[in-house]
């Protein structure tokens, strides 16, 4: 009989992760689970499914080789209803524990369900901490207790005295903590860039992109050409070549984008350290020695461990201590829906095409594009930080709750207020003229300010401002701006308004326009409304179909064309237990019924549907 039942999750894949040490190879059996609801409660894009299957089924494979007895569910096995809950339930029948052990997952939603295991199953569970970072969650919030600002750079100062990188002695190497004022080049088209390093699928992964093709077909992004490295010794490799090739140049060219160039200077290791394949402190120290043996420069390398040692472990730190209130949080009130454009990258504004089209094809944009050009963008157009954190949360193959949501949220949207970003990161077109070379191919004007030609960041920028003028204009670092806004003449005020007012009323129309036009193939913005109408009308209580085809359709008669799509995908939500679909109160089939049908959020879908 085995004595423990070890649950290791997705991004769980470190040998001597917390829930494996001290187990006992002999008794002991370790389950990993492909689960349909976890590939789905967001419609994850396909590379990102592709890539966490793939890096589980070669960490059970390793597992295994080591000596372990793995129960190792693949999809297949576990069919379209599948949750942790239910696979756990099962395995509990084929296994007999003692008890179950797991390490603590990095999302709330999780955890919660976690905790409610022991009275539900029965046996003891342990859910141990995770410490794989290099701050623990207690010592965050001691860290944070007391303090009227959080600010990431003291966080920073603090976790490089705790581990000694790029540290003198009691002192920072160059006898300064940041170098931030050395990385704002922005690059040439002619510099050599560098590539991140790609790998071939192997046979292994072949089968789970054959899966994925199968089964999330009608997911966001590109599927293939896929060459993500899937296992402990393809992510070590990338980090050798990113350490020989590119991290010389990563502090200069940090902030800077360029049309076609997807990586630039940037480690593309988010995805490996985030399921489990590098060690953050590890890749640091690695960092350290080659800034020691000569081999990059100081900004370079103390660039790049801030963002891990700083970014990577204060936004955990954040989401921890503010969980569960933080995800809700909306300071500005904002309500728009994600632009249409943003699935699509169909759009006249050169640098948000250059991004989406990127972000569909390669599941990855670096920091600057998530942060200047589609956060700066949705937060300029008042688009609603929840729904904003779903889109971030299901396009990006690095994305996990616990890293995401305060980068959308807080950083990006300042949704929180100001707690983890001392003022909204906007800007116009200017910044992002100098930073890359997308406005040269660009139907707008970055020079313009208002009228129908101007780069919409232009009239957008400055209508934040003055609609939000209550809340920033006492923030000092906006100071500045608010006085040039104010040394502009009535009318050139009264102009760039308008223009934004325009803007926004024809990425609204366009918006509505693009839905019910393309929404009779497009089940992914059909499933999304289903999902968002139902969760805003809240549990036991239902909506109508046709107050979905309504949301999707431009005027009063297009709503109509629409039904049959409505309900077809109102089934497939139904038979994979997002939904329920009812008449009279019975379960129905609503392709197949006749007469009035009623749409239901159901309960374990509650906090997954924004
Ligand atoms: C709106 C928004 C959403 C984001 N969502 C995610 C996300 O879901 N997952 C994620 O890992 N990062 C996220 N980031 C942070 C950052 O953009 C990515 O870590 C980075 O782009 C990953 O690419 P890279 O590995 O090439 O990073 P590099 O530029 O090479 O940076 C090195 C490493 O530093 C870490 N890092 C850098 N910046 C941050 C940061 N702000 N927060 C946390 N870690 C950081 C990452 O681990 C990254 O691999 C987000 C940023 C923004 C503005
Ligand atoms: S002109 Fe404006 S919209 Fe066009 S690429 Fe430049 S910043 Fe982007």
């Amino acid at each position: 009989m085995t004595c423990r039942l070890i649950l290791v999750l997705g991004d769980q894949l470190t040998p001597d992760i917390t829930s494996l040490r001290g187990a006992d190879k002999a008794r002991d059996a370790i389950l990993m689970c492909e689960v349909w609801d976890e590939a789905t409660y967001v419609r994850h894009h396909k590379k990102k499914i592709a890539f966490i299957f793939s890096c589980m089924r070669h960490f059970a494979g390793a597992l295994q080789a080591s000596g372990w007895t793995v129960d190792y569910r693949s999809l297949e096995q576990t069919g379209e209803s599948s949750s942790f809950t239910s696979e756990v339930e099962r395995a509990l029948v084929r296994h007999k524990p003692d008890r179950l052990v797991v390490t603590a997952p990095g999302e709330w939603r999780l955890l919660r369900v976690m905790r409610g295991w022991q009275e539900r199953f029965g046996i003891p569970v342990d859910i141990v901490d995770d410490d794989r970072f290099i701050c623990a969650t207690p010592e965050f919030a001691s860290w944070a207790a007391g303090r009227k600002q959080l600010r990431m750079e003291y966080f920073y100062r603090d976790m490089r005295r705790k581990t000694g990188l790029l540290m003198d002695g009691g002192e920072p190497a160059g006898d300064q903590w940041n170098f931030d004022h050395d990385n704002r080049k922005p690059a040439k088209a002619d510099l050599f860039m560098p590539q991140p390093l790609r790998f071939e699928p192997d046979d292994i992964t072949r089968d789970v992109l054959r899966l994925v093709e199968q089964r999330f077909a009608d997911h966001f992004g590109d599927l293939e050409p896929f060459w993500f490295g899937v296992t402990q010794h393809h992510a070590e490799q990338a980090l050798a070549h990113f350490i020989e090739t590119t991290l010389p140049r990563f502090g200069d060219f940090q902030d800077a984008m360029l049309d076609g160039e997807a990586f630039l200077y940037h480690s593309v290791l988010s995805i490996y350290l985030n399921v489990g394949l590098l060690d953050p402190l590890d890749v640091c120290r690695r960092v350290d020695a080659a800034y020691r043996n000569g081999h990059v420069p100081l900004n370079a390398a103390e660039g790049y461990i801030r963002q891990i040692i700083g970014w990577r472990e204060y936004v955990r730190g954040i989401y921890w201590l503010k969980m569960p209130q933080y995800g809700e949080q909306n300071y500005f009130g904002h309500q728009r829906p994600v632009p249409a454009f943003y699935w699509t990258g169909d759009t006249d504004m050169a640098c948000l095409r250059a991004t989406i089209g990127q972000t569909k094809r390669e599941a990855y944009a670096h920091h600057i594009q998530r942060l200047m050009l589609t956060g700066n963008f949705a937060l300029l157009a008042g688009v609603s930080p929840q729904a904003l954190h779903e889109w971030y949360l299901l396009v990006y193959a690095d994305a996990f709750e616990w890293v995401e949501l305060p980068n959308t949220l807080g950083m990006s949207q300042f949704g929180d207020g100001g707690l983890l970003a001392s003022k909204p990161y906007v800007s116009s077109g200017a910044y992002i003229n100098r930073m890359s070379n997308h406005c040269k191919g660009c139907r707008y004007d970055v020079a313009e300010p208002y009228g129908p030609d101007a780069c919409p960041f232009n009239p957008l920028y400055w209508a934040f401002l003055d609609r939000h003028r209550e809340k920033l204009a006492r923030n000092p670092r906006m100071a500045q701006m608010y006085r040039t806004w104010d040394k502009l003449t009535d009318e050139r005020r009264a102009q760039t308004l308008a223009s934004a007012d325009a803007f926004l009323a024809k990425l609204d129309s366009a918006e509505r326009l693009t839905k019910s036009t393309a929404a009779a193939g497009d089940s992914t913005i059909i499933a999304d409304t289903i999902l968002r109408l139902c969760a805003t009308r809240g549990l036991d209580k239902t909506i109508c179909p046709s107050d979905v085809a309504r949301a999707l359709s431009v005027d009063e008669n297009a709503w109509r064309t629409l039904m049959p799509d409505v309900r077809r995908v109102a089934g497939e939500l139904a038979a994979a237990g997002q939904i329920a679909v009812t008449q009279r109160g019975t379960a129905v089939d609503p392709v197949t019924a006749r007469g009035a049908i009623r749409l239901a959020q159901i309960a374990s879908t509650k906090t997954r549907s924004r």
